[in-house]
């Protein structure tokens, strides 16, 4: 099955190949006339839908694939939450990443969580959504090089390397984002199966 990702994001589509092996995963460039659509949701699902519905109107030939996802953070009452791209002015990761340790400088309570909320929208416009959470700590200076975002701040629980510490396949075991694209395959395996 051909499944177009939703996401101009470099690092959530060599996520998404890998956790999808066995689908042909294509990116949204793709598709050159693809606009990235206003985030106006309030919730990680919301703003998947909003994703997965602007790719499903350029395809009825392919299933498409969407998520939102994002860091919470406890002490900082779950910012930056939804709007965790978009944290500092630049919205850079590293601006992001910056202004992580800003607000969190001499607090001692750093527990987070990731959560990734995923869509996929098929060619009959029928659509399936899964959820996936990883819970860590923050820690107060960044660490190694591979993933994105806040990797190289995000310890998982029960380990002591950062996620930008990790292989990407040990990340995919254990990530917000490998938790929800493999319930959504289970979904999808079982709506399969249930067309025949
Ligand atoms: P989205 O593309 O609107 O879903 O924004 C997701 C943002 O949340 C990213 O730009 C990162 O800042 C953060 N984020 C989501 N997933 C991860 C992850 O796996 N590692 C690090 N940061 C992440």
């Amino acid at each position: 099955m051909k499944i177009v990702f939703a996401s101009g994001n470099k690092g959530k589509l060599r996520e998404a190949a890998e956790i999808f092996e066995g689908f042909e995963i294509l990116p949204i460039s793709a598709f050159p006339n693809w606009k990235a659509p206003e985030e106006t949701g309030w919730t990680f699902l919301q703003n998947a839908v909003i994703k997965a519905e602007a790719a499903s109107k350029l395809s009825n030939d392919y299933a498409v694939l969407a998520d939102d996802s994002g860091l919470l953070v406890s002490v900082l009452d779950g910012r930056p939450g939804i709007f965790s791209a978009r944290f500092s002015e630049e919205g850079t990761d590293a601006a992001n990443r910056a202004k992580l340790l800003r607000e969190l400088s001499g607090k001692s309570d750093r527990s987070a969580f990731f959560v990734c909320s995923a869509v996929m929208i098929f060619p009959d416009k029928t659509m399936i959504a899964a959820e996936g959470r990883c819970s860590g700590r923050i820690i107060e200076s960044e660490r190694g090089g591979n993933g994105f975002g806040y990797d190289p701040l995000f310890v998982p629980e029960g380990f002591d390397r950062t996620m930008a510490e990790l292989s990407e396949e040990e990340k995919n075991l254990l990530s917000h984002r490998g938790k929800a694209f493999r319930r959504l395959i289970g979904i999808l395996n079982r709506k399969t199966a249930a067309t025949f």
